[in-house]
């Protein structure tokens, strides 16, 4: 870490462009990550673009900073330019350039100095200087650990806290998975100290449906739901059709994949939505089940062992029946 982070504060040193950039639909690690390292760079007198390769949710929007987050997918010629021309690129809370899709074949091709900071299992190595930590339950609280470091933490303001603690509260599903460590409680005590107040954030994360979201995941509950394998797994399967009957916008689906814990004894829960093209997969299990070995494996993703996503190219009812056939490998050996 030591050399790391004096590498990283000589880069630091001399004012210049920086572009920052996050996994496409970014949740709130990737949103808190990107916008607090901007607005604390800032500090440091660099000239920050920051980031989502696809268009995001706008359920964030009260995050400072958030207005100056830009999405490639909307805006590719400009944010082309911008990567050609930034000096340095730091990537956070993704560890390979295939997970960025298009924009991750551009900042490969860069000449700017890469730093990647992540927390997430098997990292590539293609950044110059990279920061990549399992232990870690937050991109949010490795970037805490950063900051300190580099000696700055009285740059930690209201505004980058409040960015910081966000991503701390979503990735350890405020304070309740198993990533909650002694130090996550620490950061997050740190933070409220620099001036969050937690009701804030969970209020503004929690209770910010529109009516027909809420209906949506009732719906799902009700007409998706498949609990399989002796009740030790759940999954739903959702179509465009659903998605057009309730106007799902970007972000709607999150948290959703969590709901099939209430039931006792579920020790897996999956959601498969129907995509142009493609069905993305959100995996979500307990204890020793890895789902970011068998997203990997099966499903072009990856992610954590309790947390992982993935896709796949076959339709919405080819992908139920390849994800049943390979589902009892997730109960071997448990
Ligand atoms: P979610 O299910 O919320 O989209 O993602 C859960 C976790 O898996 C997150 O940490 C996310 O970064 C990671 N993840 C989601 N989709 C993919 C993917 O396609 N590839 C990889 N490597 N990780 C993913
Ligand atoms: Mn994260």
């Amino acid at each position: 870490m030591k050399k790391k982070i004096s590498a990283l504060g000589n880069l630091l040193e001399t004012p210049q462009h920086i572009l920052i950039v996050t996994h496409p639909n970014p949740d709130g690690d990737a949103f808190g990550s990107v916008l607090s390292l901007s607005l604390f760079l800032q500090k440091y007198g660099h000239q920050t673009t920051v980031v989502s390769p696809s268009n995001f949710t706008k359920n964030f929007y009260w995050l400072p900073g958030i207005e100056t987050l830009e999405s490639f997918e909307s805006n590719k010629e400009k944010l082309i330019e911008k990567v050609k021309t930034a000096e340095t690129i730091f990537c956070l809370d993704f560890n390979t350039l295939t997970r960025i899709e298009e924009i991750g074949t551009h900042i490969a091709a860069s000449k700017a100095v890469k730093v990647m900071i992540d927390h997430h299992q098997m990292p590539e190595n293609f950044a110059d200087i990279t920061f990549s930590d399992t232990k870690y339950a937050a991109t949010c609280e490795y970037l805490y650990d950063i900051f300190c470091e580099l000696g700055k933490n009285e740059w930690i303001d209201k505004d980058i806290a409040l960015n910081l603690y966000t991503g701390l509260a979503t990735d350890t599903g405020f304070f309740n998975f198993n990533n909650t460590t002694d130090n996550v409680h620490k950061v997050a005590g740190a933070l409220i100290t620099a001036g969050v107040s937690p009701d804030f954030v969970q209020d503004k994360v929690f209770n910010i449906f529109r009516e027909e979201r809420l209906r949506y995941f009732g719906y799902c509950l009700q007409n998706r739901l498949k609990v399989v394998h002796h009740g030790k797994l759940a999954y739903m399967m959702v179509t465009k059709e659903d998605a057009a009957k309730f106007h799902l916008q970007a972000g709607d689906n999150e948290g959703l994949v969590n709901f099939p814990f209430k039931i006792e004894g579920v020790e897996v829960a999956v959601l498969f939505t129907e995509e142009t093209g493609k069905v993305k997969i959100s995996f979500r299990s307990k204890g020793k089940i890895d789902v970011n070995d068998f997203a990997r494996k099966y499903f072009e993703g990856g992610g954590h062992i309790n947390a992982a996503g993935g896709k796949s190219k076959l339709s919405i009812s080819d992908t139920e029946m390849s994800f049943l056939n390979k589902s009892k490998e997730l109960f071997e050996n448990h």
